[in-house]
């Protein structure tokens, strides 16, 4: 097995690693970080949680514990490209370990708060720079930084910039930079867009592959759990207050629906915050510090809001209402089991979201294994579900999105655990079965 010092990395960085705790380096860090230092263009297909972060960080801190030279004022040395202000934020904490132990200036630049101290940390000159397209493109326009002695451009989750429009953006920014620079570009799938800025960007790069979603899927412990709408709130906190939920996400489909989860756990005595894109950028940081440092035992987020959400020790996630698109359920279930840990994945499905389940099977080629033994399982659902997995069976309808109307009752009483029945691979689903059956029936 390969160990950060044979990657060939600097002593600084090695002993920020070791206080970090890392024993060895995951397969994307062994694959890029050799092509990395030896100077090449690399194009790396990886997801969050796979320690692509490191994997880009680590080669860059290297190059700065080899030059003295630090930038000019004005002027940028290693660009870092993303999507979201989450991931910015965790982008930068990320250089911050491992570059602790180094002397050299970063920042970070995104909107939604005001540019002025911004301004200021670019001044000086920065030898990393973590940007979102948008307000980089503002303070370029204004005159505030220079991007002409840029050595090494960094895209991150690419694909998510390509869902956020921000792709032109991109393109406008790597115009500005110089073409002998070296340039990498992660993203989690390779659609067209994507593999042509690529094209467009990169020379002659390395491609690394890592972690097809499936795998990530597969060490997870997922379980649904079929409840009636009304009763989602009491098995939550049954389920929240049990022994082994250390740190637990938990997913709403809707803000107001994330608030209202999280006030309820609060009045019923479980720590919990919400998360989603209409608090400030300081109640998300803090609800996320919060979250981190055990405060807060359980963060209830909105997809959008949990992008780039990267706290280890997440031992559950809670599907509280399942997602409409099939992907997000693996991007959801994707925050716990981060970087090798084994993690549980509950998912509440009500009768309308018995479609929803059925897209996510296909989508993950697994049947979920259902977890009958819970004080509110409700027997109709599950029924339903497995009518619903039989080859030909009735398709359920999803409910139309946004239809906020009171639905009626869906036939269950709290009951004791029994009698539910596995609902049926999916059609098209590897031979999982076993797997299935073993752990949840
Ligand atoms: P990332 O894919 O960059 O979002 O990283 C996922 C998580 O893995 C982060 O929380 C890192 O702290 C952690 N991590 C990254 N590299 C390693 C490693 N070699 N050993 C243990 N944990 C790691």
């Amino acid at each position: 097995m390969t160990t950060f010092a044979e990657l060939g990395l600097a002593e600084p960085l090695l002993f920020a690693l070791e206080a970090e705790g890392y024993a060895t380096p995951t397969p994307i860090q062994t694959q890029a970080i050799p092509q990395l230092l030896a100077g090449h263009d690399v194009l790396g297909i990886a997801q969050t949680g796979t320690g692509k972060t490191a994997a880009f960080a680590l080669p860059i801190l290297h190059r700065l514990t080899l030059e003295k030279r630090r930038a000019a004022p004005g002027t940028v040395r290693a660009l870092i490209l993303v999507p979201t202000r989450e991931l910015a934020v965790q982008v930068a904490d990320g250089f911050g370990t491992y570059g602790r132990n180094i002397r050299y200036r970063r920042a970070m630049v995104f909107g939604g708060v005001g540019q002025g101290p911004q301004v200021r940390a670019m001044a000086g000159g920065l030898d990393v720079l973590v940007a979102t397209p948008g307000r980089l493109i503002d303070l370029l326009d204004q005159g505030h930084i220079r991007l002409d002695q840029v050595t090494t451009l960094v895209l991150d989750e690419a694909d998510r910039m390509l869902d956020m429009g921000f792709i032109p953006a991109v393109r406008k920014i790597a115009s500005k930079l110089p073409v002998g620079r070296q340039t990498l570009l992660f993203s989690a799938t390779m659609p067209k867009p994507i593999a042509d800025l690529a094209s467009f960007l990169l020379r002659d790069p390395v491609r690394v592959e890592v972690t097809p979603v499936a795998s990530t899927v597969d060490r997870i412990d997922q379980k649904v759990m079929f409840v009636t709408r009304e009763n989602k709130r009491n098995l939550l906190l049954d389920v929240l207050q049990g022994n082994s939920v250390n740190r637990a996400i938990v997913f709403t489909r809707t803000k107001h629906g994330a608030n209202r989860v999280a006030e309820q756990l609060a009045k019923s005595g479980v720590t919990a915050d919400a998360i989603h894109g209409n608090k400030s950028q300081n109640a998300r940081q803090r609800a996320l510090e919060d979250f981190r440092s055990g405060k807060v035992r359980a963060l209830v987020a909105t997809d959008i809001a949990a992008r780039g959400i990267d706290v280890d020790g997440v031992t559950h996630v809670v599907n509280f209402e399942l997602p409409v698109e099939p992907e997000s359920y693996v991007h959801r279930i994707g925050r716990t089991a981060r970087a090798g840990a084994e993690g549980i994945a509950l998912s509440f499905c009500d009768a309308e979201e018995v479609a929803y389940l059925r897209q996510i099977e296909k989508t993950i080629r697994q049947a979920v294994p259902v977890e009958h033994d819970h004080a509110w399982h409700a027997e109709p659902i599950a029924r339903l579900a497995t009518a619903a997995a039989r080859p030909g069976g009735p398709v359920p309808r999803p409910p139309v999105r946004g239809q906020q109307k009171p639905r009626p009752p869906q036939g269950a009483k709290p009951q004791g655990g029994h009698g539910a029945k596995p609902h049926g691979a999916a059609p098209g689903a590897k031979p999982h079965g076993a797997k299935a059956h073993a752990r949840g029936r």
